[in-house]
């Protein structure tokens, strides 16, 4: 269990974010929330973590990602809110697909910014605690395509890799103390940021929804379904919890199998 521990989730209003939120509460950790949303968003999400952790609502930062500054604000404020920082999960992203000669300049820099630059950051200004506690848990929530690539997807792919990348690196870094660094390879995930792109495909295609899920999203995905946000959250946990301190540097794929093909 994680009674006594403490977690900052970023992007964690909505999807697999929210996901590993609830979960870290319902095993007892305190959490702290960030991400956009709708002010009734932000209360549906902070009422479902207090609910599954059986306490208070948690703190929710309104942080944009894309910005250091305002990322360094709120992992100070985390410090403070939650008194030290135990579990860190970058789970933050944004997606945008173009064929390479037309993406747009600035879908680039918000997809690294968001995607790659905010993890950096945060374990900046987290690790060092951890390290001084000897304890810590740096969850990267990376993709399938940190590993494989698929057209269209430039920015995300180049910076799912550097996520991946980052993880070895930090993890090297910190490899004999009590702080482990890991990365989680979702294939589809059964989210508003996947599922977007079933309606997206389907439009272009002048295909159904459903067409446009089982030629074009599941062609990739041998297990012909989604995976889902709890299968990711449980991945997590096992990751934050005292079971795992040999798991270190590793990019966990949970892809339906396909990174195997
Ligand atoms: P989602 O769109 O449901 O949630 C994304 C979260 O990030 C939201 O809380 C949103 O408010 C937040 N966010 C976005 N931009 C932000 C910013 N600038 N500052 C702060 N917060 C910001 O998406 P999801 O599918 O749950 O994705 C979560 C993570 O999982 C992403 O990193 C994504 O790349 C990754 N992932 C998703 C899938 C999938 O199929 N859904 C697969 C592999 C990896």
């Amino acid at each position: 269990t994680l009674a006594g521990r403490t977690a900052l989730i970023t992007g964690s209003t909505s999807g697999i974010g929210l996901g590993i939120a609830t979960m870290l509460a319902a095993a007892g950790a305190r959490v702290m929330l960030n991400g956009f949303g709708s002010a009734e968003d932000i209360a549906n999400a902070r009422r479902a973590v207090a609910k599954a952790g059986n306490g208070p609502e948690p703190e929710h930062s309104p942080a944009d990602l894309s910005d250091p500054a305002q990322l360094r604000a709120m992992c100070a404020e985390a410090e403070k809110v939650l008194g030290q920082v135990d579990i860190l999960v970058n789970n933050a992203g944004i997606q945008f697909t173009s064929p390479v000669e037309d993406f747009p300049d600035d879908k680039w820099n918000a997809i690294i910014a968001i995607n790659l630059s905010a993890n950096f950051h945060t374990i900046k200004a987290l690790l060092p605690g951890m390290k001084a506690r000897g304890w810590g848990r740096i969850v990267n929530i990376a993709s399938i395509h940190g590993l494989v690539a698929s057209p269209e997807k430039v920015a995300y792919v180049a910076a799912k890799h550097g996520v991946v990348g980052m993880t070895k690196t930090v993890a090297l870094e910190i490899a004999r103390g009590g702080v482990t660094c890991n990365a989680i390879c979702p294939g589809f995930v059964r989210t508003p940021l996947a599922e977007k792109q079933v309606g997206a495909l389907a439009e272009k295609n002048g295909i159904s929804e459903e067409a446009a899920l089982n030629d074009h999203l599941f062609a990739k995905q041998p297990s012909k379904r989604w995976v889902e946000v709890e299968e990711v959250a449980r991945m997590a946990l096992y990751v934050c919890g005292p079971d795992s301190g040999s798991i270190n540097g590793a990019a966990l794929s949970i892809d339906g199998g396909w990174s195997a093909a």
